[in-house]
């Protein structure tokens, strides 16, 4: 008996696709199923694997920026609550 190997089935998705829905499966704003198809679909596919790399390489990047801009003053005004909070005055303010 002649066994025909078939290949795995994976679920079709076109890479036109991946470009449409990259900013939603980076933000986790996709369904299972279509997280599942793209998740699927990168390992098979090296042209967009790297472009939803580079994104989220892009996006990190941009979304560092205000972070780093806003973070002395954050950080200053936390540690002064974190301080008011943790001295705990016995009388009640
Ligand atoms: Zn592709």
């Amino acid at each position: 008996m002649a066994r025909e190997e078939r290949p795995a089935i994976v679920p079709e998705i076109i890479c036109q696709e991946i470009v449409q829905w990259v900013s939603a499966y980076l933000d986790d704003h996709v369904g299972e199923d279509r997280k599942h198809q793209i998740a699927v679909h990168l390992p098979i596919c090296a042209g967009c694997e790297t472009y939803v790399k580079q994104i989220a390489t892009v996006r990190d990047l941009v979304g560092a920026l205000p972070q780093t801009v806003e973070q002395p003053f954050d950080l200053h005004r936390l540690r002064q609550a974190f301080r008011a909070k943790s001295r705990r005055p016995s009388s009640s303010d």
